[in-house]
């Protein structure tokens, strides 16, 4: 582990919060995977209410370990609960109602080794046994041919890799036993604005059976910070792909009788190359913004959101009902479905 201590500051972070913060965390060590004969650990941290009767919401970062901004955002935002948490009466209310799981580095050695997929070159967002039955994108939206293309899915046949399994077992056995469950899984790397997506990623034809519910939360966000600047769609507006793990897990939550809805938050990276271009010459540059002052900017800019998917978490009974009519189901197909 030491030797990778310069090159993933974040696991080191990861650590160190870990270690200074016993008393108000739960911790699970979800795997290990192993690089160079180091073992690296892939760390579960949850705060709050730990009953299965809890709401739950889940924070997920560093799936693609090019998109180093997206683990950097979740450990920011584990941060700020951990230095309210001692003096805020209000945050310690809200954590008796709900429980919140930070999963900041999915991928350590792809982060270690700048690349976007696992060891395997496996990219985990591929990695899922879920098949599109339509035009997906093409190698974009996964691929078997050979593991030197990005985007590869892994062996026909095969088994999911190790992060992408231990982020499927924590989700099932944390989550699914939930009334309610929500999930931002943070990414970077495409367009100018910065995006909340939900499944499917599979589809561009069927809506998820809680597309009502989705599009009341979007319409609750935008009442609450009319300022925001998201923009809220179906990944599927633009690629559609073979085994993303957020299709696969969402229809297998399908199965429970609690409401699960994992969302995806892309960083529009484009803008952060637009005002620095140079910066597409370093291999993190696509994914990440090379200036402090701007990564300060990005760290500090989606506190607001996730501060606000908590307290939608906690407080789910007083929305979610009103998202299940019909009423809201249609307004969503035709934003989103009817062309
Ligand atoms: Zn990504």
């Amino acid at each position: 582990m030491r030797y990778f201590d310069g090159l993933l500051p974040e696991l080191k972070q990861i650590q160190y919060i870990i270690d200074t913060h016993q008393e108000f965390i739960h911790l699970e060590k979800i795997a290990t995977v192993n690089i160079n004969q180091s073992e690296l650990p892939i760390y579960a941290i949850s705060l709050g209410n730990q009953s299965s009767e809890a709401p739950v919401i889940t924070f997920v970062g560093g799936v693609h370990g090019l998109e180093r901004i997206g683990t950097q955002v979740v450990i920011s935002f584990l941060e700020t609960l951990l230095g309210r948490i001692k003096w805020d009466k209000g945050l310690k209310h809200l954590l008796s109602q709900v429980r919140v799981n930070f999963i900041p580095l999915l991928n350590p050695v792809g982060m270690a080794l700048h690349k976007r997929s696992n060891f395997n070159s496996v990219d985990l967002m591929r990695n899922s046994p879920t098949e599109s039955h339509e035009k997906t994108a093409f190698l974009v939206g996964g691929h078997r041919i050979s593991p030197i293309i990005p985007w590869y899915r892994g062996p026909e046949d095969s088994d999911m890799e190790t992060e992408s399994k231990a982020l499927v077992n924590f989700i099932k056995t944390n989550c699914f036993q939930s009334p309610f469950s929500l999930v931002l899984d943070c990414h970077s790397g495409f367009g100018l604005r910065d995006r909340l997506w939900f499944p499917y990623a599979k589809s561009k034809l069927e809506p998820i059976p809680h597309i009502g519910e989705i599009y009341h939360l979007r319409d609750l966000l935008f009442q609450t910070y009319p300022h925001q600047n998201y923009v809220f769609e179906p990944q599927s507006k633009h690629y559609l792909c073979h085994g993303d793990l957020w299709d696969h897990l969402y229809d297998l939550s399908l199965e429970h009788t609690g409401t699960f809805l994992p969302l995806t938050l892309e960083m529009g990276s484009w803008r952060w190359v637009k005002k620095n271009p140079l910066q597409v010459l370093k291999s993190l540059g696509l994914f990440h913004p090379m200036k402090p002052h701007r990564v300060k900017r990005v760290l500090r800019s989606h506190l607001i959101l996730m501060d606000f998917l908590m307290s939608a978490t906690a407080s789910y009974q007083n929305w979610l009902e009103d998202g299940k009519t019909l009423n809201m189901a249609q307004r969503a197909t035709r934003k989103w479905y009817d062309n």
